[in-house]
């Protein structure tokens, strides 16, 4: 059959408000024109993020009832470490509450003033975690993974020869560890593949230097890998993801991604004495080693998706749907980033919108129109979030590109809730002239996309 279906049934269902354009108009002006202010329950489709909001399973929530909530050594503790050893083969195994905890443990204790961390493209909170801690953030990413037209297979990439010079430069001893984020999150969820992990660990290990994974979608990474790299096709997800592990020597992990789970991460690595300074640390803020800032219940939770998301089936209609809606928008051409990757569709607003400059927030403009037309929720990756001014000059700097990114939510939407989402875009496409560019009226110093206050230019 040509048809990929959703490899599960539904048992439980939420429903949607089916709101208006008018009342849609109202909540956006009410939101002065920022969707991180509208409601939840305003929103008909939610693709603000794939994080954390999963829907669990049957299995998840047996495993939630059956949750032991011991303080020490409870067994959903020793079911989740069997799980995740037997999945990536690390010595150490840390539970954190969520990724970002994972790397202010791990930073605190390798970063600091003049050390320096590369990888392809870091996530602002493992950038955050390591500039909190004195120390510099690098992407080394290749020079395809930076242009949205390019097909390159691989576009999350280390450039390798990069990484030999920066070692050269400023010499290894300034580096503890280097990272790689799989998939490329900040680069378009584009994958890396293992002839670049071995190349790359290859390079570490020459100079000293520890390799580290950035795995929140190692099991997206693998099946694109399964996908795409030449030799791979006839691997399991599951053995491919433990040969990304096995290259490493360590890693953080945000469940609330690939692990399927609303809430939790994880600290692995293999350095014991690093791991002992690491388990004092988690001890200290986020709970004792066996349950690190997480109930019995999402121990159990987390054991369990970290088994499913590896399901072959699943990976297939996963990255088939993402596919699918980005395959849907370029046929009704609609630039988005291509090609399409792990968890959500990029669209170049800066090219659906030509009408409206970088300084008007084409990006922005774009998610209020959609949201305005269809009640679908997205975000804008583009001026808006990554705000700069020249120090020298006091200039408003632009990022390269004003994306519009469409995060599809695990095991959550079905095609016809996709199906909408492609004809609400090609109908905007239809009327994109009448899409205002937009002006700040009101904005924080930092993190502005979360609570700027914007209006409608005329
Ligand atoms: C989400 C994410 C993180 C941070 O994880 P949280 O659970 O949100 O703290 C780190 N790296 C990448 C690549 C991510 O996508």
């Amino acid at each position: 059959m040509k048809t990929i279906i959703e490899p599960f049934k539904i048992k439980m269902v939420e429903p949607l408000k089916l709101t208006t354009v008018e009342q849609r108009e109202q909540a956006l002006r009410k939101a002065h024109f920022n969707l991180f202010q509208i409601p939840a329950e305003d929103v008909i489709i939610d693709l603000l993020t794939d994080s954390g909001t999963s829907a669990m399973s049957a299995d998840q929530w047996a495993g939630m009832i059956r949750g032991d909530e011991s303080y020490a050594g409870a067994r959903s503790w020793f079911h989740f470490e069997n799980v995740l050893r037997d999945l990536t083969g690390m010595a150490h195994i840390l539970p954190t509450h969520q990724g970002r905890a994972s790397e202010r443990i791990l930073f605190e204790l390798t970063g600091g003033p003049g050390k320096v961390i590369p990888s392809n493209n870091h996530f602002d909170t493992t950038r955050a975690n390591i500039e909190h801690s004195g120390a510099r953030a690098v992407d080394l990413v290749i020079a395809e993974g930076t242009d949205p037209r390019n097909r390159h297979p691989f576009k999350g990439n280390i450039d390798v020869a990069k990484l030999e010079s920066l070692i050269e430069e400023i010499g290894s001893e300034r580096i503890p560890l280097c990272m790689a984020t799989v998939t490329n999150n900040s680069g378009g969820g584009q994958p890396v593949s293992l002839a670049n992990l071995r190349a790359v660990r290859e390079v570490c290990h020459r100079h000293g230097i520890p390799l580290f994974l950035d795995a929140c979608r190692f099991a997206e990474n693998a099946a694109l890998i399964q996908q795409r790299e030449p030799g791979q096709s006839g691997r399991s997800a599951r053995a491919i993801a433990r040969e990304m592990f096995d290259l490493a020597d360590g890693a953080t992990i945000s469940a609330k991604k690939d692990g399927l789970v609303n809430i939790g991460g994880v600290l692995l690595m293999r350095n014991d004495a690093l791991a002992l300074r690491a388990n004092d640390l988690l001890i200290l803020t986020e709970g004792f080693v066996t349950y690190g800032g997480l109930a019995g219940r999402d121990l159990e939770a987390m054991a369990q998706g970290f088994v499913e998301v590896l399901d072959e089936d699943y990976l297939q209609y996963r990255l088939r749907s993402v596919a699918y809606l980005g395959e849907h928008l370029l046929a009704a051409g609609i630039p988005i980033v291509e090609p399409p990757g792990g968890h959500a569709i990029y669209i170049d607003a800066a090219s659906f919108c030509t009408h409206i400059p970088p300084r008007h927030f084409p990006g922005q403009a774009l998610v209020c129109a959609l949201y305005r037309h269809a009640g679908i929720r997205g975000v804008e990756i583009g001026s808006v979030m990554f705000h700069s001014v020249d120090p020298d000059t006091g200039e408003t700097v632009h990022p390269p590109m004003e994306l519009v990114r469409l995060a599809l939510p695990r095991r959550v939407y079905t095609q016809s809730h996709i199906d909408y989402t492609v004809e609400a875009m090609i109908e905007l496409a239809a009327q994109r002239d009448s899409i205002r560019g937009l002006r700040i009226v009101e904005s924080p110093p930092t993190l502005r996309h979360f609570t700027a206050k914007f209006t409608e230019i005329d």
